[in-house]
């Protein structure tokens, strides 16, 4: 088993899905998606001027709110992922941070927060998820909805590593379902994809990520396990 995999079992056999460090050019152009793109981002290898450029990103309602909501360093905190958010998407949609148009109300239809989208001025429209532990953050960027979960080990050893994986599997599917499809009956023409996500071990949590995609047989590398 390779170190850097937390999981066993099936997930043995499954390398985690790399997730590269969040680029902190914003006229980095970065559009390609085939269909998912993960990122992490580690809030204390930010410098003071990283962190004044990420604020740049934010719309002046954004900065407003979050230092009302949250003062202090969580404020901050909420801040940076906000900010990293909107640079990853800018960097997707080719568009500047700022003027990327967040949907992540709760869903018109049950009321829960899934299938969270961002639109371009330009009407590009993809879907995002982001979860954090402490310093990592890590964001998801899906042609299809996407959802992100996280697991904490209640403990050392592996056996607390696999008891992690299950709220943290079950958290990102139910992030990953589209809006409106939420109480419908589900058909046949969608699949739910989990996998796991490359993060290190110092940061002691497990990372799923599930994508909502339309169904089709020879659905590649990221084929569901039938286990578990
Ligand atoms: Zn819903």
């Amino acid at each position: 088993m390779p170190a850097t995999n937390p999981d066993g079992g099936w997930g043995a056999q499954r390398t985690p899905l790399p997730a590269p460090p969040l680029g902190l050019d914003p006229t980095q152009r970065d559009g390609e998606l085939d269909p998912l793109a993960l990122r992490t981002f580690v809030l204390s290898t930010l410098s003071p001027e990283d962190r004044r450029a990420l604020r740049e990103r934010l719309t002046p309602e954004e900065r407003a709110r979050l230092a009302a909501e949250t003062a202090g360093p969580e404020g901050e905190r909420l801040l940076m992922i906000r900010a990293g958010l909107r640079l990853l998407l800018g960097q997707m949609l080719d568009a500047d941070p700022g003027a990327v148009v967040l949907d992540d109300g709760p869903c018109p239809h049950c009321g829960r927060p899934h299938d969270l989208t961002a639109s371009s001025p330009a009407g590009r429209r993809l879907h995002y998820a982001a979860v954090g532990r402490g310093d990592l953050i890590v964001y998801a960027i899906c042609r299809f909805p996407v959802g992100l979960g996280l697991g904490v080990p209640d403990g050392p050893g592996r056996q607390a590593w696999l008891r992690a994986r299950r709220p943290a599997r079950l958290a990102a599917r139910r992030q990953a379902v589209a809006r409106g499809l939420c109480s419908a009956p589900r058909d046949s023409s969608l699949e739910h994809i989990v996998r796991y996500v490359d993060t290190a071990p110092e940061y002691d949590c497990v990372v799923s990520v599930a994508l909502e995609v339309p169904y089709r047989p020879d659905n590649p590398v990221f084929r569901d396990p039938p286990t578990d």
